[in-house]
């Protein structure tokens, strides 16, 4: 396990719930991962899931550690579910400040749901044509060939 020591992580409310710094209610830990609940939950029971390691969002996570990431979020939903008689689960992620990520080390929320809960989801929309839904779906299918380092036509 690898850890940086840059000013970034230095502040971190999370790599300081890591070290034990700050405490947390721990619900699950392993080499790689830790899952605590969220002080301010949506629900009661509402848990986070993050790496041990600091990367700041899903881009720059290393596919290992967000692939060990996943393989805690299923464990820790059961769990979730079944410990609070949900009805069932939203498993979220908020990556950069515009789809609102307040702390930067990456975390998938883990948010128990109730069918009388009252919470909305949030709303959807509707393009403005079928030509417009077919360029964002070329966009997206061309940005994927550039990843790949194929070429983009
Ligand atoms: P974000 O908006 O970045 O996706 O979510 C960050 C989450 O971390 C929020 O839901 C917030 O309540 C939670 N959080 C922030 N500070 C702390 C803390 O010190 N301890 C715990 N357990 N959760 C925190
Ligand atoms: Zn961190």
């Amino acid at each position: 396990m690898t850890h940086s020591t840059n000013t970034d992580q230095e502040n971190c409310i999370f790599c300081k719930i890591i070290s034990g710094e700050i405490p947390a209610s721990k619900v699950y830990e392993d080499d790689e991962t830790i899952a605590f609940l969220d002080i301010q939950p949506v629900n009661p029971g509402h848990t986070l899931v993050i790496p041990k390691d600091h990367f700041e969002n899903i881009y720059t996570t290393p596919v290992m550690t967000w692939m060990r990431i996943q393989m805690t979020v299923q464990k820790v939903a059961l769990a979730v579910k079944h410990a609070t008689g949900a009805d069932g689960v939203n498993v979220h992620m908020n990556n950069e400040s515009a789809a609102g990520q307040v702390v930067p080390h990456v975390h998938i929320h883990i948010i128990p749901r109730h069918n009388d809960d009252g919470l909305i989801n949030w709303s959807h929309n509707v393009y403005k044509d079928t030509e417009e839904m077919k360029t964002f779906a070329e966009n997206i299918a061309n940005e994927l060939k550039v990843e790949n380092g194929e070429n983009e036509n």
